[in-house]
């Protein structure tokens, strides 16, 4: 029952943030006005604004334009719902539980955004180092955390300044150093650092694998999901990860 009402909840989150992916970087509010279809700007009716069902029922089109509905809002919606799910096996219900969400939900929007638009969002990366702040003084060990802030961000700053030199090209962007910053913040100096290792190896398999697939190299990499997955995988494993440094 409370995994359903997580999956649930997490859909209608991920709906949410699909709000926020399409307007955020737009500068349009995400409150007002209601959903509206991108392409003929009618308002989407209530039936027709259910997360996941409604996307299946109007087969990924707009009622009234007929127009494609990316199949993104309903992979937002369904991986948002898991994301839920599989936190609340995880953590159990605790206050800890609240925590990952709203970090994890985070990345989740940060890492879209970044993909769809390469752009990091201060507006949403900066209140989000501010929590992971205030979480590092109420509860964590704040030493442990407010290392790893600047380790991650140091990092990342540093191979900013050195890539282009290396490649040639720019390969990373300051919304990078923001988003280790945060990373580091949330997961401490240990963290941070599988953290990196983690993205950099997803970095070269993944980024590799499309490169070979499209053939191209694009002028940006998108490098913000993988610093997110490289964030997620090593805060599951962090018990080992944890049990590694302290030998
Ligand atoms: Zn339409």
């Amino acid at each position: 029952m409370l995994e359903t009402i997580f999956f649930v909840s997490g859909a209608i989150f991920g709906s949410f943030f699909n709000v926020c992916i399409y307007r955020l970087p737009k500068d349009i509010s995400i409150i007002t006005p209601g959903s509206f279809c991108p392409v003929c700007g009618h308002r989407i009716r209530w039936y027709d604004n259910i997360p996941i069902i409604s996307w299946i029922l109007l087969f990924g089109r707009c009622r009234d334009c007929k127009e494609i509905i990316s199949i993104r809002y309903i992979i937002i919606e369904i991986l948002t719902g898991l994301l839920f799910l599989f936190l609340l096996q995880f953590c159990g219900l605790n206050k800890e539980l609240f925590i990952w969400l709203f970090f994890f939900s985070l990345l989740l929007l940060i890492s879209v955004i970044d993909i769809e638009t390469f752009f990091v969002l201060d507006r949403v990366v900066y209140p989000g180092i501010v929590v992971g702040l205030v979480l590092a003084f109420l509860i964590w060990n704040p030493i442990e955390h407010i290392i790893g802030m600047f380790l991650g961000g140091g990092i990342i700053f540093l191979l900013v300044r050195v890539s282009p030199k290396l490649l040639g090209k720019e390969g990373m962007g300051e919304g990078d150093v923001e988003v280790a910053l945060l990373l580091g913040v949330f997961l401490g100096w240990k963290l941070i650092l599988s953290t990196l290792l983690v993205s950099s190896i997803l970095g070269v398999v993944i980024g590799g694998g499309i490169l070979l697939l499209t053939r191209r190299i694009g002028s940006h990499i998108p490098y913000v999901p993988y610093l997110a997955a490289g964030g997620f995988i090593s805060w599951v494993f962090s018990g080992k990860i944890e049990a590694f440094f302290t030998l």
